[in-house]
């Protein structure tokens, strides 16, 4: 089985393509290893790479595109596989379309782990941690909250609340997400491969429906 899976950051994508993977024997093809893997080995497109990766930088759709494509068209390509994290613009869609064509790997599915934007925020963005080297305790406002508000229970420093877990960091990061990934989805559609399963509940159950979903 070939699949792609899409979801928003906060949805489990990377948890459930894992546990996809490893029931359906399918080859997961998480692209950010991937490309850290080509700058281990230092090949060609590795080394376009790194200079992007070290700076913490997005890298170029073209320099992608060629690392995914060298995959599949390598000895060792994977014929059955979940894609996690690729393609990310509508450009990768394009480009990914063209080399699983060439070789003849056709996609099964490409799967959107559809999340509430609000559930998102509220999971991730109340997460409030104790800034006391020696401790870290990590708190949540809704699930796991600290006996006295604002204060670490084992330490009883004030928490504060790290920029990534700020709820206008997250929404900044959904809206990111649907800029996007908006045409992607799109683009899936269109082919008749997009399958939307909703990606709230916990994580057997997600995955459960994502198998029967996928074994119709
Ligand atoms: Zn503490």
């Amino acid at each position: 089985m070939r699949l792609i899976l899409i979801g928003p950051p906060g949805s489990g994508k990377g948890t459930q393509a894992k546990l996809l993977s490893e029931n359906l024997r399918l080859f997961h093809f998480a692209t950010g290893d991937v490309l850290r893997e080509a700058i281990e080995k230092d090949t060609s497109e590795g080394r376009k790479a790194k200079p992007f990766m070290t700076a913490g930088q997005l890298v170029p759709d073209a320099i992608v595109n060629e690392i995914v494509a060298a995959q599949f068209r390598g000895s060792d390509k994977p014929r059955d596989f979940v894609l996690d994290g690729y393609p990310r613009t509508i450009a990768q869609a394009i480009a990914l379309d063209h080399v699983l064509a060439e070789q003849s790997l056709g996609l099964d599915a490409v799967v959107f782990l559809n999340g509430d934007d609000e559930e998102i925020v509220r999971r991730l963005g109340n997460r409030w941690t104790c800034p006391n080297t020696m401790c870290n305790a990590v708190y949540h406002a809704l699930f796991k909250p600290a006996k006295v508000a604002g204060k670490c229970d084992l330490c009883q420093t004030p928490l504060y609340q790290r920029d990534d877990d700020k709820p206008a960091t997250i929404r900044k990061r959904l809206q990111v997400f649907h800029e996007c990934h908006d045409a992607i989805l799109r683009h899936y559609r269109d082919q008749n491969l997009l399958i939307e399963v909703c990606g709230s509940g916990d994580i057997e159950a997600i995955h459960a429906k994502l198998v029967n979903t996928l074994r119709v």
